[in-house]
């Protein structure tokens, strides 16, 4: 059969962008990729870049109030909002730029609108026009999840529109406790509103090191943010002042604004994936198996939208394994085993493999962990401490989770994932030398386990 395209991509997100580049750069393949919104997707335009930059801008506070204290004499001020949000589209544009324009180089079509399959060869654009194809790749990714069962709901707000404010509440209600609820939390607080976090369970970031939670939520609540666990909101009400929250524990309060950071699904609605035969699970995300073929062996799908691991760099993988899978003859599975991640809360969580929980249930574990007072907050008499954390199989002694809870645990998680994705035993740690004096040297100076499981 003859098809216009060897691949066809519906999605221009991280994992759509790069599958397409690579197959028409690297294996030669005629690509067209259609985007019904802005070219980069949830990370670069509504997701992990502007939210990057706002963690950057949130930290200046609490930066100029330890420079005081070093010596320094420094003037807070006021954090122009306006200043900063005009800034941070100037830069999602150019990033924007920069993705099409690559796409371009590549060889690829862009297709400027939404497109949705027909059948497993075949996707109809919005402006009526269809293109057949020898593969489909579905890379739509996911957007926010707004529970509606409390009244009102509608009055809040969802990370897409956290970059478009008009102005910097003064008040905030976050509602939820996973990363994304957190990250916001922590870069509001710091940015100067007062924040109140609610979150339905027991302790925030449920699925993480059960120490590494709560030391995280002593943290935020020492710099600020009023975190209620247990509690979740009722109904919303629209009132002169702002929006009245009633939560269901009893509490009743005024913000600005409500954010609802309470997960994300995948998005797979209207797209005809069903229609074409394409299975979907219970969240709508669409099934893949470990080379992110769907039911239909024509479609494909990597990213969000496959409800797998749901981060960036991990959609990348799966393009690029889907790339030498079918276009290079290369077979490669995805690869979801130990992978590194970050939490941007301030302090930042890094972790990398098993929770003590989950290590715990599976074999014999020592468990070395050490929490104090760094260097440079023991200085100038900050409470605030950093976590290390190794858990180690007593049989094979390799490190089964590393976890990071300090400033710039994101940067040191990411090199401390390599040694455990090469399977570094406890005594490799031991054997490397210190480097002093910093911190992280803390994670090959633990000598005793805290416990032994
Ligand atoms: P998460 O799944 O991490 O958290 C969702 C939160 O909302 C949980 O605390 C959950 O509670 C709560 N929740 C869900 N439904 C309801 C409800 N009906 N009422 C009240 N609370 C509810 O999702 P996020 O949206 O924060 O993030 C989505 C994904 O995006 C992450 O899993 C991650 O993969 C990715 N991400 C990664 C980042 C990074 O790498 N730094 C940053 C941001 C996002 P409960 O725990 O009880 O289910």
């Amino acid at each position: 059969m003859n098809f216009d395209f060897d691949l066809f991509v519906i999605g221009g997100g991280s994992g759509g962008v790069r599958a397409a580049r690579l197959a028409a750069a690297e294996a030669g393949a005629r690509v067209g990729l259609a985007e019904e919104d802005r070219m980069g997707g949830t990370c670069v335009i509504r997701g992990c870049v502007p939210k990057k930059l706002m963690v950057f801008a949130s930290e200046y506070r609490a930066a100029m109030a330890e420079a005081r204290d070093y010596g320094w004499q420094v003037d807070i001020g006021r954090f122009d909002w306006p200043a900063f949000r005009d800034r941070l589209h100037a830069e999602l544009s150019r990033l924007e730029g920069l993705y099409r324009a690559n796409l371009l180089k590549a060889g690829v079509e862009i297709f400027d609108q939404r497109a949705t399959l027909v059948d497993p060869h075949t996707v109809r654009l919005a402006d009526g026009e269809t293109r057949t194809a020898r593969h489909i790749l579905v890379a739509t990714g996911g957007r926010p999840f707004v529970p509606e069962t409390a009244p009102g709901a509608e009055l809040g707000i969802t990370s897409n529109d956290v970059f478009h404010l008009d102005a910097l509440p003064r008040r905030l209600l976050i509602v939820g406790g996973g990363y994304i609820a957190c990250e916001f939390a922590c870069i509001f607080n710091g940015l100067g509103t007062e924040v109140t976090q609610f979150y339905r369970g027991a302790q925030i970031l449920r699925g993480f090191d059960g120490e590494a939670r709560g030391h995280i939520a002593e943290e935020m609540r020492a710099q600020g943010v009023d975190l209620h666990v247990g509690a979740d909101v009722d109904r919303l009400e629209r009132v002169a002042e702002g929006i009245r929250v009633h939560a269901t524990d009893g509490r009743e309060d005024v913000f600005d604004q409500v954010l609802f950071a309470t997960g994300r699904v995948p998005n797979t609605s209207g797209l005809g994936l069903e229609e074409a035969g394409v299975k979907l699970g219970r969240r709508g995300e669409v099934v893949v198996d470990a080379y992110s073929q769907t039911s239909v062996p024509s479609i494909f799908a990597v990213g969000d939208v496959t409800n797998r691991v749901n981060l960036t760099p991990v959609a990348i993988r799966e393009a690029v394994a889907f790339v030498e899978t079918v276009f290079k003859g290369n077979p490669i599975p995805a690869d979801h085993d130990l992978v590194p991640s970050a939490v941007f809360t301030q302090p930042e969580y890094g972790a990398v493999g098993l929770t003590e929980e989950e290590a715990a249930e599976r074999e014999p574990i020592e468990v070395y962990c050490a929490a104090f007072r760094p260097m440079r907050t023991q200085f100038i008499d900050r409470p605030s401490r950093v976590l290390f954390k190794l858990i180690v199989s007593r049989e094979t002694r390799r490190i089964l989770g590393c976890h990071i809870v300090a400033d710039g645990a994101g940067e040191l998680i990411q090199l401390a994932g390599v040694a455990v994705k090469m399977g570094a035993t406890k005594e490799d740690f031991d054997r490397t030398v210190a480097v002093h004096p910093t911190m992280a040297e803390e994670i090959v100076l633990m000598k005793t386990p805290v416990r032994v499981l």
